[in-house]
């Protein structure tokens, strides 16, 4: 008999071509999110809070296009967008083309408790300096990497249950390679981007920000969620997104009862994820490499 999962959490780092040099980094990155969260959920802490420290993770990372290391516009300046939801009091605290900032997750995560739900730039800076957050010089995100080559990598997300039954979802990212300044995507956008109703469910997206933003990608897959697989809800909206609007992305999905899901319709997405009921986390960079290792006998 399967237990219900009593806690669970899923990651993503961004639905992108991974380049082979980058595989080994995705996957650490990700299990050392899950870690991070999964830690948190485990001594009775909340899902927001276990989003916060996943993807805290992610934005040190120089391999995620997040913090440290985020995408750099076509100015060749870094421009942070970053959300968290939580799906007990549909509180929503996001940032947009925020720099300086080593954590927009944790600004977006004391914004939560706000009235105002979205913060821009030179705001959302002076909102920061007033919460705590810990600030930096704005270049000092540009990882060397970033400098040399304007690699193209891809936004983080988070979502997890905790042991009372709450659901969060949270994304950071830098943007897209080389877009304009001011730009914004998916990412901050309630509904678009991410979205965490208890009872109901949670998901953070990446890809295409234009295409998720204009198919309200997130608000759909939350109406498919129940009586759907995570990965049923996520692969018909994503595929009707690429019909309808064109784009590609992936996304990751929580329901109230634990099961966690996820699905790309970009080459890939390296994605982690684990529930009580696992011995172990799991990590794949494509769905592909899930099934193969589902149908695989263990042991
Ligand atoms: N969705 C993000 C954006 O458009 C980028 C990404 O997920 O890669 O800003």
């Amino acid at each position: 008999m399967t237990e219900t999962p009593r806690w669970a959490i899923i990651v993503h780092g961004g639905a992108h071509q991974t380049p082979p040099e980058q595989v080994a980094a995705s996957r650490a990155g990700c299990l050392a999110a899950l870690s991070a969260g999964r830690r948190v959920l485990e001594g009775g802490g909340t899902a927001v809070e276990a989003v916060e420290a996943a993807l805290r993770v992610l934005e040190d990372d120089p391999t995620f296009n997040a913090g440290y290391g985020s995408a750099l516009t076509a100015d060749g300046t870094v421009e942070m967008d970053s959300a968290v939801m939580d799906g007990q009091t549909l509180e929503v605290g996001a940032v947009a083309g925020l720099a300086g900032v080593r954590h927009p997750v944790s600004v977006a995560r004391r914004l939560l408790r706000e009235k105002e739900v979205l913060l821009t730039g030179a705001g959302a800076r002076r909102f920061a300096e007033r919460s705590g957050a810990e600030l930096c010089a704005p270049e000092e995100l540009i990882s060397p990497q970033q400098r040399k080559t304007f690699q193209e990598h891809d936004t983080v997300g988070c979502v997890a249950l905790d042991l009372r039954g709450h659901l969060a979802a949270g994304t950071s990212t830098g943007g897209l390679t080389g877009q304009p300044a001011g730009r914004v995507g998916d990412s901050p956008l309630i509904g678009c981007g991410f979205y965490a109703e208890d009872g109901v469910g949670a998901v953070a997206l990446t890809g295409e920000g234009e295409s998720l933003a204009r198919w309200m990608t997130a608000a759909r897959i939350l109406h498919r969620l129940p009586g759907r697989t995570p990965d049923e809800a996520l692969r018909t909206v994503l595929e009707e997104m690429g019909t309808r609007v064109g784009g590609t992305g992936g996304g990751i999905a929580l329901t109230p009862d634990g099961q966690a899901g996820w699905w790309h319709t970009s080459p890939d997405m390296p994605t982690a994820y684990q529930r009580s009921d696992m011995p172990s986390p799991r990590t794949y960079l494509t769905k592909t490499e899930e099934r193969d290792d589902v149908h695989t006998p263990h042991g």
